[in-house]
């Protein structure tokens, strides 16, 4: 992660791995200061758990007590290991990859921690009972399977809703909130916008503009992929029916495509576009950074100071190209 020279109390995303004392001594030693979590489902509780013969790490999400299942050999960088397999859980249970790629882009810093909250620690222990329970009826079957089994299994502290709901709803507001402040944060600014305002009383979006509009920017893993042309109609215009949030995107990076292609662009990476990014309402106040990459056709931004990145394609033609013809 790139070292970040803004307000470090707004930039930064962490979480705690909140682990038991048994499981602590092979992990490493608890940080003393623990900073507030910003992550959606919050800190994960880890214990260790034998089955049989066989070692396990068992986490839980503080926030929908999601239960992960982890071979022990990790033990050791489990802090590495641990969002991969969270990944494999959430993708089972089948909650959409935007979703998912937000959440694990914000557990890019971990640090581990003695636990806290034992109202998480007895959701540990009722799984550990039932998983051995289950285990030990059904010898041959797939430890990890059940694991996931207890995702649906009701969860008191939830006011009797499962994990599994939780974690969906949870994950499902996070994203929709995110979405929106990226709008805002888009339309907001004060960076020379490459396309005119659209004129008041705008007609009613059309459906194939929201469509665009979701298309024509997405983000994954902390880094937002922009197709120009999903942002203009047939004509290769800019539909004044454009939504408001894909329009602001659209004036965010079209200002960069625009001073790439410019003369200017080519012999400074430092453009005029102020970054968009306002963690806790503070606008970030860094300037985006862009060039050329070696293929010559995308175009590769980021914000030294709070990390925000993306590539941008499609851009070849459109209204946002200054090259000369
Ligand atoms: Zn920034």
């Amino acid at each position: 992660m790139r070292p970040c020279q803004g307000d470090l109390r707004y930039n930064k995303v962490v979480y705690a791995l909140r682990c038991t004392k048994k499981l602590l001594a092979r992990v490493g030693p608890p940080s003393t200061v623990v900073e507030p979590t910003t992550t959606t489902l919050g800190d994960w509780f880890a214990q260790p758990l034998a089955l049989g013969q066989r070692r396990f790490i068992l986490l839980a999400a503080e926030h929908s007590r999601l239960p992960v299942l982890m071979p022990a050999r990790n033990a050791k960088h489990l802090a590495q290991t641990f969002p991969q397999e969270l990944v494999t859980v959430l993708d089972r249970l089948q909650i959409p990859m935007e979703a998912i790629e937000r959440e694990i882009g914000e557990m890019r810093e971990c640090v581990i921690a003695a636990t806290n909250n034992r109202s998480v620690l007895g959701t540990l222990n009722d799984f550990s009972f039932l998983l051995r329970t289950m285990m030990e009826r059904g010898a041959g079957d797939d430890p990890f399977d059940k694991a996931l089994s207890l995702c649906d299994t009701p969860v008191g502290p939830l006011g009797y809703d499962t994990p599994a709901r939780v974690t969906a709803r949870l994950l499902a507001e996070a994203l929709k909130h995110a979405t929106r402040s990226v709008a805002q944060r888009a339309i907001t600014t004060a960076g020379a916008p490459a396309v005119a305002e659209p004129a008041s009383g705008r007609k009613q979006v059309t459906q194939a503009a929201e469509q665009r509009g979701k298309q024509a920017a997405r983000r994954t893993a902390n880094t937002w992929i922009t197709d120009m042309r999903h942002f203009l109609d047939e004509a290769g215009r800019i539909p004044d029916d454009l939504p408001g949030p894909a329009f602001g995107v659209a004036a965010f990076i079209g200002s960069i495509v625009t001073w790439v292609t410019s003369s200017r662009g080519v012999a400074d990476l430092r453009t005029n576009v102020a970054c968009r990014w306002s963690p806790a309402r503070r606008p970030c106040t860094g300037i985006i950074e862009a060039g050329l990459a070696g293929d010559g056709e995308t175009i590769l931004w980021h914000c030294p100071v709070c990390g925000d990145k993306g590539q941008v394609r499609g851009w070849e033609g459109t209204p946002w190209d200054r090259r000369r013809k």
